[in-house]
């Protein structure tokens, strides 16, 4: 089966799960046929494509339940390289052939300009060794080239020469480099320092963390410089500026000249070549989604002149202009999602009602051994009343680290329990679902808590209530034992990672799924989840404090709850901003705690755009440390290039204390409980966002003992300081998240990747006022359109329906 048979197959599966309803794509099943055909996927000749073709003229649509019934399974088992069953009966009329049916076809020479999904060797001048070198960057199709948008512009129309820059302002230069060499800055971050003039004058560049830029400044040869000019010790400095060869024809076109995310073997050049070509040929073919009523009253910048302007904008409005536009089809198409899932979430059949009787309540608050706080009171009681409905609860839980989520999230578990379900806890890695077992053991009485399965006597129920670990790391034929009792339903609760439990696994009757750390998932992979139970109540957690408009956009399809006060008696992190001349004194303090026996975490620092070089500037740094400041200490390395397995290692090296100090990158997990740990020092912490940093300190300060967050920074900016100060004043982190989207703006807050958002091209989180106008502009649509199938929406219905197909494929 290839990827595309795979993804239709889940698809046809999804739809015969959810009924035949029609529901199991935006837009329509017969629209997603349509895409096969047009592009061609299944051709008529293969038994998958003659299965499709065979549909009559009015599609699936047209078809009634049993028809549909009879037609998925038949297509499935095509896919499934087995032969059809009884071959649905042929169409009569021209069998489906939906492009040409419904839309007379382009003249074939611009039919060929035209087909922006043809592979990018369609340019002229792109070879196949080319084109190899785009699809690293995830460039395929000539459309992926037209929405491959620069990351920035460089504005050859206003450089300064040395003697006019502006301190404070992000400026471009273009200078001769003098000299370039690998350095040590402050007094022990590596990195790159280079002197570079024009006529008027010279200047320093450095590049903090990164010495291998050195290596790519050629003396003698110009160079254009584009960033922010600060004054170092009097000096005009420039402080990691992007950089790259000049090309001396671009400066005298006097223009915005894009800059492209580029990869070894596809020069600067190369790329503003093909992208230019792709421009003049095949930007004209780009169908406008929105309708043009909208086009208007919104004023918005049509398509095609929207995609031409990004690339080669005639002045910075333009080009913001162009990106407004462009981010507000993202929005809106996110949107329109959501906003479809949400009522089909409710108009979606039933869910079992999870009633917790008053005295099973009341035995276990009261066997609680702390009183909960009225936040907890108040989100056990939204979400118990929503469990005990017959509208499947779809709630997002929100609560700082260490607000006391889990005793919510046990509440509607053993309302599950009560009822005689069972329930499912799922965490992001192994470390933290076995903290879960633990702590949901704990919360339940103690009782005999060995892992994989525990029987735990909680006194307010009749019986004991039977808790599962399912860990991928059990032996297989312990797995196969556990996997076995929960088909069985001997199980209340199972406790996994989202991986294990979105597997392969049975319930005997799943009636409630709660999902940690959500924000790590991707957005639709609740999805999956709901379908391992008949309709299954859902509970979402995050530490993540998420500002109003976030949620609308990451969590648009769900109610929320929000604990916003601490247990008593917490003691504050002491949080102290740690200038370069502190920071043997820091090294002096986490060695005395560690004395006292407690632990510590190093952060170092983010490089931005690398992964990999941040993974391995924490190695470097983390040699560093052991053989140079802690020798006598225990010290382990985490980052993310490191495999899952490793890192649930050597979380678990630190948590049973066999390390003194963890040097890491911002991967350390979120959740993750080790009280012995008082503290945290992070590395060149002003480039991380005030909600990062929140983050980051909530790992420690999860016991009586006073708890420390050191903030190291070499050389903050103003705005840095201001920040860094906030972090000392306040612990709030909502207040802290606010700030954060005022100071930095967007995604600072959480990348891409990380909130499980669609990776956007031109949108923005910061873009608040957008993204408000999105939501009202998708409930609009909805309301007089609610499927999307007037004609002057088909477009835009198309777009729902590629952008979701994607996300629905991989929730499954
Ligand atoms: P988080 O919201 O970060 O998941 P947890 O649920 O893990 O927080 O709770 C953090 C710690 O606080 C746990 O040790 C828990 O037992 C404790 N705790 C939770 N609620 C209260 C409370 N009301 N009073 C005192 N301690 C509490
Ligand atoms: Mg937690």
């Amino acid at each position: 089966m290839n990827e595309r048979e795979g993804q239709l197959r889940k698809i046809l599966e999804h739809e015969r799960r959810l009924g035949c309803a029609d529901k199991a794509v935006i837009g329509g099943i017969d629209r997603y046929l349509d895409r096969l055909i047009e592009q061609n996927v299944f051709p008529p000749a293969s038994p998958v494509g003659a299965s499709i073709r065979a549909l009559p003229r009015g599609g699936y649509a047209s078809l009634g339940v049993e028809e549909r019934a009879r037609w998925l399974t038949q297509t499935i088992h095509l896919i499934d390289g087995q032969p059809g069953a009884a071959p649905l009966k042929a169409a009569p009329s021209p069998a489906r052939e939906p492009a040409a049916a419904k839309k007379p076809r382009r003249p074939k020479a611009s039919a060929t300009a035209g087909d922006l999904s043809a592979p990018v060797t369609a340019v002229r001048g792109v070879r196949d060794a080319l084109a190899v070198k785009f699809a690293r960057l995830g460039v395929e199709t000539v459309r992926d080239l037209l929405y491959f948008f620069p990351r920035r512009h460089n504005d050859f129309a206003r450089i300064r020469p040395v003697a006019e820059l502006v301190v404070g302002e992000e400026q471009t230069l273009v200078a001769t480099v003098w000299s370039a060499a690998e350095t040590t800055i402050g007094r022990r971050l590596r990195g790159t320092e280079a002197l570079v003039g024009d006529a008027t004058g010279t200047m320093r560049v450095v590049w903090f963390n990164q010495p291998y830029v050195a290596g790519q400044l050629k003396t003698n040869r110009q160079v254009v410089l584009a960033g922010k000019v600060t004054l170092f010790k009097g000096q005009k400095t420039m402080e990691n500026p992007e950089y790259e060869p000049l090309e001396e024809e671009l400066v005298h076109t006097g223009r915005l000249v894009p800059v492209y995310r580029s990869t070894s073997g596809l020069p600067p050049r190369t790329i503003r070549r093909v992208v230019k070509e792709a421009l003049d040929s095949f930007a004209d073919a780009l169908a406008e989604p929105l309708p043009p009523e909208m086009l208007t009253r919104l004023r918005l910048t049509p398509l095609t002149t929207a995609v031409r302007q990004m690339h080669y904008p005639d002045g910075w409005e333009r080009l913001e202009a162009a990106r407004r536009r462009l981010a507000f089809d993202e929005l809106l198409v996110i949107q329109l999602g959501v906003l479809v899932r949400r009522r089909e979430w409710r108009e979606r059949g039933l869910a079992l009602p999870l009633p917790l009787p008053a005295d099973v309540r009341r035995g276990f608050v009261g066997a609680l051994p702390f009183t909960l706080t009225s936040a907890q009171e108040k989100a056990l009681e939204q979400a118990l009343a929503d469990v005990a409905g017959e509208r499947p609860m779809n709630r997002l839980l929100q609560g700082d680290v260490g607000s006391g989520k889990t005793v919510v999230a046990a509440a509607s578990l053993l309302a599950a329990a009560a009822s005689g379900r069972q329930g499912a806890m799922m965490a992001p890695t192994e470390i933290l679902a076995e903290q879960h077992f633990r702590t949901l053991c704990g919360i339940f009485g103690c009782g005999d808590e060995k892992a994989p399965v525990a029987q735990v006597d909680a006194p307010y129920l009749a019986r004991p209530l039977r808790i599962a670990l399912l860990s991928g790391s059990l032996p297989a034929a312990e797995k196969r034992a556990v996997r076995e009792s929960i088909a069985a339903g001997e199980i209340d609760i199972v406790v996994g990672t989202h991986a294990v439990i979105q597997g392969s696994v049975d319930f005997a009757g799943l009636a409630l799924a709660v999902v940690d750390e959500q924000h790590r998932f991707g957005v639709m992979q609740r999805a999956a989840l709901r379908e391992k139970g008949v309709n299954p109540h859902l509970l979402v957690m995050t530490a993540t404090p998420i500002p109003r408009t976030l949620a609308l956009t990451l969590y648009g399809d769900l109610d929320i709850s929000v604990i916003d006060e601490m247990p008593p008696g917490r003691k504050p992190v002491e949080t102290r901003w740690v200038p370069p001349e502190g920071r043997d004194e820091a090294y002096a303090f986490v060695r005395e705690r560690v004395g006292q026996g407690e632990q510590a975490f190093i952060i170092c620092p983010l490089i931005e755009e690398s992964e990999t070089l941040t993974a391995r500037a924490a190695a470097h740094e983390f040699e560093r440390l052991r053989a140079e400041v802690f020798p006598d200490l225990r010290l382990g390395l985490l980052h993310g290039r490191l495999a899952a397995q490793k890192k649930d290692a050597v979380m678990r090296d630190f948590r049973d204390r066999r390390l003194d100090i963890l040097v890491s990158t911002a991967v350390v997990e979120v959740g993750v409980d080790i009280p012995n740990a008082t503290v945290m020092m992070v590395e060149g912490a002003e480039r991380f966002g005030l909600a990062q940093l929140h983050q980051l300190r909530g790992r420690v300060g999860r016991s009586d003992a006073q708890s420390y967050c050191l903030l190291l920074s070499d050389s903050p900016s103003d705005e840095a300081r201001e920040r860094l100060q906030l972090m000392e004043r306040t612990t709030d982190g909502f207040a802290l998240a606010e700030a954060d989207l005022r100071l930095r703006g967007p995604g600072e807050f959480f990348g891409t990747r990380q909130s499980g958002l669609p990776e956007f091209r031109a949108a923005r989180l910061s873009d608040v006022r957008l993204i408000e106008l999105a939501r009202e502009e998708a409930a609009r649509l909805l309301e007089s359109d609610p499927d999307l199938q007037r004609p002057e929406h088909e477009a835009l219905a198309r777009e729902v329906a590629a952008a979701w197909e994607r996300v629905t494929a991989e929730a499954h």
